[in-house]
């Protein structure tokens, strides 16, 4: 019987494994197919400054409208557009588009704002990168101060001589390059004094279960921020206690859905209020 058992199990295993590999693949093709149609669209979602209450950029957000599927969010086709290297060319528009369109709300009078970026790990490591961020600010007319790029510790245990000579090409540029998702990697406080970097943003983790070693790690990485002349953000504040929390501890700035979820570009003017 236990035999038996086992066998079952064994192929239910085994079937399972072979539907997610066809669905991956699935996706896959999907995902080819996206790029080509340009299925995919930027959302918007507002960072304050808690001193002065005022707006002080948008982190672009990528999502996927599928016909059928719907939404897929991005934690879905991210990893996978990694996997195939399809992530360079997505990465490469996500650039275009997040600079083109907050030219854009300039021209239209808009107060100007910083926008922000996510970059993948192979996106950084590629060649050229720095040149082509270059081009596509020419081409746009984007000013390289409104715009930043977030990476990740984890990007950085690559290749560290890489990482930080491309980061001080970016800090030539006038780019803003701020450390996405801090505390969740292999944080290594090396690199903080050691990459040039404008700003930290405290994982929404740390934020969004406010326990008493929690508590103390977000404290520690606002005073170690302030410490190293860095600007400090907390991302996925959902509450006024949040946000209370975050004053005292004097946080710069803030992101979350108490403000706002990512919107669509459309409704950004309506939103900053001009
Ligand atoms: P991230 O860069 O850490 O972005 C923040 C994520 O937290 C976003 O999820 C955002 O919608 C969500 N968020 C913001 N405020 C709150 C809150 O108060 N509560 C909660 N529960 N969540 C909040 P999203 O848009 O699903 O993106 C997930 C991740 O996918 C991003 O994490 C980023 O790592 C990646 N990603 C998104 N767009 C791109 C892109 O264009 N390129 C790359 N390479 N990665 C991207
Ligand atoms: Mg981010
Ligand atoms: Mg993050
Ligand atoms: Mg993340």
């Amino acid at each position: 019987v236990i035999k038996e058992e086992g066998r079952n199990e064994y192929q239910v295993f085994r079937h399972s494994l072979k539907e997610g590999v066809k669905e991956q693949m699935q996706l896959e093709t999907e995902l080819h197919k996206a790029l080509q149609h340009q299925d995919f669209e930027l959302f918007f979602q507002p960072q304050y400054d808690l001193k002065t209450n005022r707006i002080t950029g948008f982190e672009a957000l990528c999502r996927w409208f599928h016909d059928d599927l719907g939404v897929i969010p991005p934690d879905r086709f991210i990893p996978l557009a990694e996997k195939t290297g399809l992530i360079l060319e997505l990465g490469d528009w996500v650039i275009y588009e997040a600079c083109r369109q907050n030219k854009l709300w300039q021209d239209q009078g808009m107060p100007k704002v910083k926008v922000s970026v996510n970059l993948s790990a192979k996106q950084f490591l590629r060649r050229q990168l720095v040149d082509r961020v270059r081009h596509i600010l020419d081409e746009t007319g984007l000013e390289p101060q409104y715009l930043e790029i977030e990476i990740t510790e984890t990007m950085a245990m690559s290749n560290e001589r890489y990482i930080i000579d491309t980061l001080h090409q970016f800090e030539k540029l006038g780019v803003q390059v701020a450390l996405d998702d801090f505390g969740t990697g292999y944080s290594s406080l090396q690199y903080l004094s050691q990459f040039p970097l404008n700003k930290i943003k405290i994982d929404r983790s740390f934020i969004q279960n406010q326990s008493k070693q929690n508590v103390a790690i977000v404290k520690s990485i606002i005073h170690l921020s302030h410490a190293l002349n860095l600007k400090v953000i907390a991302e996925g504040v959902e509450t006024e206690d949040d946000l209370k929390f975050l004053l005292t501890e004097q946080c710069d700035e803030v992101q979350g859905f108490y403000f706002s979820k990512p919107i669509p570009a459309q409704s950004v003017q309506g939103f900053i209020d001009v």
